[in-house]
């Protein structure tokens, strides 16, 4: 298999405007849940730039549970993402959830994200194998590690070799936490396959308090980067995900102490 290992030894380095994931830096994605607007996304794109961060996130597409809740701001919000990382000298991650959507996503963001709802959307993820850019696959909140390998490697089949897996929790019989960050995942996944990790400990837990732990957790199991949800102002936040979302204040501090706790970062 072409994600795997024994294909593959050396680890896969994607390079983005002299952002290399999977490399000796440990790369972090920053921003909130959705896009919800110019000014909102801009004040964000300044405050993750300021803090360190490499990466911009930010949905303008999003994969809501139930049919009447925030589906996203759609086209306008990757524009206003794109503006903004422009702006700020950052690069972009967004989520896109249908092959049709692909092109234009390409279009605005440096790289794409597939959900864990869309892990085994397998038109979606063919699609991604016919283009470049780089894709963030989920892992499916109730797949094996075998079954995330083999959605990786449709992309990795058909033509992109710039894949990284991310491990964002999954479902167990604990509802304290919105799913469970399985930890292990990371360097079971580093041994088993060649392409980058990293790992999203928003989530993973669904707590804003938790983050930050499981963000250094994160690290210390040897992720290759972090995706972590950030809002100006959470408990306004169009999704849900306000109540995992740290304050811009907090995000810096993580920041910092990842600096301490990995000298590659
Ligand atoms: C997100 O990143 O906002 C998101 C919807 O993530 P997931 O697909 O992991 O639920
Ligand atoms: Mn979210």
């Amino acid at each position: 298999k072409l994600a795997s290992r024994e294909f593959q030894p050396a680890n896969t380095v994607i390079s983005i405007k002299g952002v290399e994931i999977g490399g000796d830096q440990l790369v972090v994605m920053g921003g909130p849940c959705a896009v919800e607007s110019a000014e909102q996304i801009d004040d964000i794109a300044r405050l993750v730039k300021a803090a360190g961060a490499q990466v911009l996130r930010g949905g303008a597409f999003k994969p809501r549970t139930g049919p009447y809740s925030f589906q996203g701001v759609g086209v306008e919000g990757l524009q206003m993402m794109a503006e903004a990382g422009k702006k700020h000298n950052i690069l972009t991650i967004t989520e896109v959830m249908t092959p049709e959507y692909v092109d234009v996503c390409a279009e605005y963001a440096d790289i794409l994200q597939v959900g864990t709802r869309n892990m085994q959307n397998f038109d979606l993820l063919r699609k991604l194998g016919t283009i470049q850019t780089p894709v963030l696959l989920k892992r499916g909140f109730s797949a094996t590690y075998d079954e995330f390998l083999n959605a990786a490697e449709y992309i990795l089949a058909g033509g992109n070799p710039n894949v990284m897996l991310c491990e964002r929790g999954i479902r167990t019989f604990e509802t304290y936490t919105r799913n469970t960050l399985d930890l292990a995942a990371i360097p079971v996944l580093q041994s088993l396959s060649h392409l980058p990790v990293i790992s999203d400990p928003s989530h993973g837990t669904g707590r804003r308090e938790l983050v930050e732990p499981m963000a250094k957790a994160s690290v210390a199991a040897g992720a290759n980067g972090l995706i972590i949800e950030m809002h100006t102002d959470p408990d306004n936040s169009m999704t849900g995900d306000g109540v995992q979302s740290l304050f811009p204040d907090q995000f810096a501090k993580l920041m910092h102490d990842l600096e301490q706790l990995s000298p590659l970062c």
